[in-house]
């Protein structure tokens, strides 16, 4: 229409006010302004396949949970203290979707929260200020998760502005990390339990060691098996808890598995979930063991004004309800077993490609120059992801050396879609970006 402003005109307008780490994806990038399942229109009418919207689990603009949320505000939304429903039957159902002893619910509005008040709930129950962490993985910007947070690619100086109360241990990735071989599962176990040990040695034991179950923010390398096991195992025994991170890969996105921590075969003592959970709608969970959240209710103070609202029980109940309806998980399994195939079978035709990473529709190509060296394709990453644009296809790098595909699109992703982004890879590899 005459006088809408351009993608350039509302790029210009963001940097005036909003502070610039609030970050975009693209240099130049276009409006998007619509969406609809795994699909996003720009004002000039271009559609663009989304491969990275792991929020929009069940698709963009989906009805059921617009109706959803329209009639919750129609009807009431309020801050959590009031005594209805929706807040009594969601706490239910997230319980219920977790193992024993895991029957205790906070609601909050994001990752971030969530992972921090988890933090909070193992500091109060071990009257420990500790925490072990993982190195390179992200668990979100506010004061603890943010220290817990070592992704390079997101703050360079992270390892090295670490409070004292941290304590990271190696990074378990067998794709790139220190140990690659058969053991090295076992090697990465004994790195945690020397850190462990020598927290607890120097006085400073753990009040919990926090993981992503699978490794996300390194494009998805699953965790070596029995690494969890293990280091639960010598975390335990050093009196700290365990913290599962399912912001990213917990509900549904792996297919054979609703929750990350049940592919490593171990049950944590607090879980973190938000993302997925609200599609889009502020939305966060932490889960716990009663006793725990009986020691913070003693001796903590926590409420959320918002966390827990109508409205967001409504959103969190549709997402389940439609997760369940539309078969989502099993989507994950079959839609992203084929995807993988495709780009497996695309990685012998390409040198560039080092790995396909991941399971499910949590998947991860990571693209390199030398297949012994492993030398990151950083800049062919950022240039592959630009190309793919051109041709429709919204990619991102990740990982800290920016050089793995992320793909974690809404859990609807049909066979046609996931052909489209296989095809339109293979194109800009083969002509070039
Ligand atoms: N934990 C993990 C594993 C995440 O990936 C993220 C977000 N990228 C967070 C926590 C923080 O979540 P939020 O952005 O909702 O605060």
């Amino acid at each position: 229409a005459p006088g809408e402003p351009t993608s350039r005109n509302v790029l210009d307008l963001r940097r005036t006010a909003l502070a610039g780490v609030q970050e975009h994806y693209y240099d130049d990038p276009p409006r998007i302004e619509r969406g609809w399942r795994q699909h996003l229109s720009d004002l000039d009418g271009r559609t663009y396949l989304d491969m990275v919207n792991n929020v929009a689990s069940i698709g963009h603009a989906h009805p059921r949970l617009t109706a959803a949320a329209g009639r919750q505000w129609d009807l009431l939304n309020t801050n959590s203290r009031f005594n209805y429903r929706a807040v009594a039957d969601f706490a239910r159902r997230l319980a219920d979707l977790l193992p024993d002893p895991l029957d205790t619910v906070f609601l909050v509005n994001s990752g971030s929260e969530a992972v921090d008040l988890a933090l909070r709930l193992a500091q109060t129950f071990t009257r420990r200020q500790d925490v072990v962490c993982v190195a390179e993985a992200y668990h979100g910007w506010t004061m603890g998760s943010d220290a817990i947070s070592t992704s390079v690619a997101d703050n360079p100086n992270a390892l090295a502005t670490r409070p004292p109360w941290v304590h990271t241990v190696l990074a378990p990735n067998t794709f790139r990390g220190r140990f690659r071989g058969e053991d090295a599962g076992a090697r990465y176990v004994e790195d945690a339990r020397r850190v462990i040990g020598e927290a607890v040695r120097s006085g400073r034991p753990p009040a919990a060691f926090v993981c992503e179950a699978l490794y996300g923010n390194a494009g998805g390398v699953p965790l070596p098996d029995g690494y969890l096991r293990g280091v639960y195992e010598a975390v335990r025994e050093a009196g700290g808890l365990c913290v599962a991170d399912e912001v990213q890969v917990g509900y549904g996105r792996l297919g054979h598995h609703f929750w990350g921590f049940e592919q490593q075969g171990v049950t944590p003592d607090i879980v973190t979930i938000a993302k997925a959970m609200g599609n889009g709608h502020p939305l966060g969970a932490v889960i716990t063991r009663r006793d725990v959240a009986e020691e913070f209710s003693a001796n903590g103070y926590f409420f959320s004004s918002a966390g827990g609202s109508p409205v967001s029980c409504a959103v969190g109940m549709t997402v389940l309800d439609v997760i369940e309806d539309e078969g989502l998980q099993e989507n994950a399994v079959t839609t992203g077993g084929h995807l993988r195939r495709r780009l497996e079978k695309l990685a012998t035709d390409h040198p560039i490609i080092g790995a396909v990473h991941g399971m499910g529709l949590y998947l991860g190509v990571e693209l390199v120059r030398d297949r012994d060296t492993l030398e990151p394709a950083t800049e062919e990453t950022a240039a592959i992801c630009e190309r793919m644009l051109e041709l429709g296809v919204i990619v991102q790098p990740t990982g800290d050396h920016l050089n793995v595909l992320k793909i974690k699109p809404p859990l609807c992703l049909t066979a046609e879609s996931a052909d489209f982004f296989a095809d339109t890879l293979a194109r800009t590899l083969r002509d070039g970006w």
